[in-house]
Order: structure tokens, then C-alpha cells, then sequence
């Protein structure tokens, strides 16, 4: 039987046999069923990363989520796999060719659905709009999606158009290549599945959630290089940690965040989510 979570026997994850050549493989299961990202990249070995560590990397493993790369280089062209090309027009660096971009996408649309909601497909850009929260639970939300890691000048943008690729950007700086962002947006977004966190609700309460950025934070020692942890958050009254927290979270968006801010101010009483 086929349900959207992963298949269960005996206590073990079941494992989905695959075609695929030894060497293609990524050393964790391919649970039927997971949130899966496949990462198109001239670095495979950069993945998972980050990712492989903590909770993310322990989800992985557990097989609540999947990482596939596909390695650029593959789809080269010519003997010497050429994977980029001078920038037509003149000018510095080099462009990664459509011809190869375009093999490999062949490649990472098979057996995923075409629906972008369902599937997104992304390329890393600093052109791309600025990635957020709200992508984040949108990407979760997804059975998985296509990350093109860029390098150099970028990609060859008739590759974007015949793809129908979304762009996303980390923010406004310029990095050497994609995968850093990529693995970025994947942490954001696989914290986000069933499971993966200990606790539920810290995604809930955390900044962002709910239109403002997070409160101050404490734990013992009770006072430290002088310093006392505020006494309401002691005081063992929750209505008063609760509101006390509120209006911390308002101070340091009003002060640090003014486009927060005025998004916050600008919703309805109904529309704030965790007032
Ligand atoms: N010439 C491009 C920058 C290329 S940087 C420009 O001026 O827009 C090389 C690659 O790094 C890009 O193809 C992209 O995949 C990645 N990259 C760089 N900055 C990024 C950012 N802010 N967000 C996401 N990806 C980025």
C-alpha cells in the first residue's frame, strides 16, 4: 500500500530498490514517499555538508528526507567535458553552457511532477527573489524539489526560460557558487518537515512564524558575570513570561527591522497569527 509517509515494516524503513548504478547513489536510504531534494552541482562532495550534521544530518539518515546530487561534469561536452563556455557579447568569466545545464535537467525531471507547487524547481541567484520563511514552509509543503547549483558568471538563461526555473537568492551579496545557498534554503526547509525537529513547537515561536523576530533568550546560570536573568521569566507566572516575551519581540523588531515592523502593524488584529 502507497501512503505519503514513509513506508514502515517491522520497525525498519522500507527501502525502494532503484536503477540506478552504484556509483549514482548517495549512501542513505530512498524512502518511498520522503521529501527528497535533487541538487544539480559541479561539487557533489560539498553535499551533504552542513546538512549531514545535527538534527538535519540524523533525519537524513533515518531516511526522513533525501538528497540526491547530479553532477554537472557528467553532461560535459567534447573530450575534456566541458562544462562552461566565454560569455557571448564579450566580457569576464565564463557562462555554464545550455547544452549541459539542460542534460542534466532532463535528468532531474524524471519521475518528479511537473506541478511547480509540487515540485519546485530553483536556481541559486543573486537575481532571484530573496528567500524567507514563508518559501520555506511552502518548499516543506512539496513532495521535493530541483536545486541548480550556479557557478562562474552563472547559467546560460535560455536554460531558465525553457525550464520554467525559479530564481532564489540568499540575499544581496555574491557568492562563488550555489551550493551554499542551496544548503541554506535545504536546512530552512527540512527543519520544517514532520519529524525532524525534537520539539514542534519551536518552528511555531521562532522568528519569523508569526510576523516578528524572536524574543531574548535565557537559561541558567540565574546570574552570570553579574548579570541576573530577567525576574519575570523566574517568577514561574506565564501570563506574565508570555506578555513579558510579546513585547520584548515588538521592541527588537521595531528597532532592528523597520520593513517587519510595518508588515506587522500594517495586518489587521485577525490576521496576526500568534497575537
Ligand atoms: N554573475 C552573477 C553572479 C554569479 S555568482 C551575477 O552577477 O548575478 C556564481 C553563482 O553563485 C551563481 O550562479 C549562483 O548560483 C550562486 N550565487 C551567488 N550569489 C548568490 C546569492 N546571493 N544567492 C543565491 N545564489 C548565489
Amino acid at each position: 500500500m502507497m501512503t505519503d509517509k514513509p513506508a514502515k515494516s517491522h520497525g525498519r524503513l522500507a527501502v525502494r530498490p532503484s536503477l540506478k548504478p552504484r556509483e549514482l547513489m548517495t549512501n542513505t536510504p530512498d524512502i518511498f514517499g520522503a521529501w527528497k531534494v535533487k541538487i544539480i552541482t559541479l561539487f557533489p562532495e560539498l553535499f551533504p555538508g552542513v546538512l549531514g550534521g545535527s538534527l538535519t544530518g540524523k533525519a537524513l539518515k533515518e531516511g526522513l528526507w533525501n538528497l540526491e546530487t547530479i553532477e554537472l561534469r557528467g553532461y560535459g561536452i567534447g573530450k575534456h567535458h566541458d562544462v562552461d563556455d566565454t560569455p557571448a557579447g564579450g566580457g569576464a568569466g565564463m557562462v555554464l553552457k545550455a547544452d549541459v545545464v539542460g542534460g542534466a535537467m532532463d535528468d532531474a525531471r524524471r519521475g518528479t511532477p511537473m506541478d511547480p507547487n509540487a515540485w519546485p524547481v530553483i536556481y541559486l541567484s543573486p537575481r532571484g527573489k530573496p528567500f524567507d520563511q514563508a518559501m520555506a514552509q511552502k518548499f516543506s509543503q512539496a513532495q521535493g524539489m530541483t536545486l541548480l547549483c550556479g557557478r562562474f558568471e552563472g547559467v546560460d538563461e535560455r536554460v531558465l526560460e525553457e525550464y520554467n526555473i525559479q530564481e532564489v537568492s540568499l540575499g544581496d551579496f555574491v557568492l562563488t557558487g550555489g551550493e551554499i545557498a542551496a544548503q541554506a534554503l535545504i536546512d530552512a526547509t527540512v527543519r520544517l518537515l514532520p519529524n525532524v525537529l525534537g520539539n514542534a513547537d519551536s518552528t511555531v515561536e521562532e522568528s519569523f512564524s508569526n510576523g516578528l523576530l524572536e524574543h531574548p533568550q535565557y537559561t541558567r546560570p540565574a546570574t552570570w558575570k553579574g548579570r541576573k536573568i530577567p525576574d519575570v521569566l523566574t517568577s514561574g507566572h506565564h501570563g506574565k513570561v508570555d506578555a513579558w516575551r510579546k513585547e520584548q519581540s515588538k521592541r527588537i523588531t521595531r528597532e532592528r527591522r523597520p520593513d517587519l515592523w510595518a508588515d506587522y502593524e500594517a495586518a489587521s488584529d485577525d490576521k496576526k497569527p500568534c497575537d
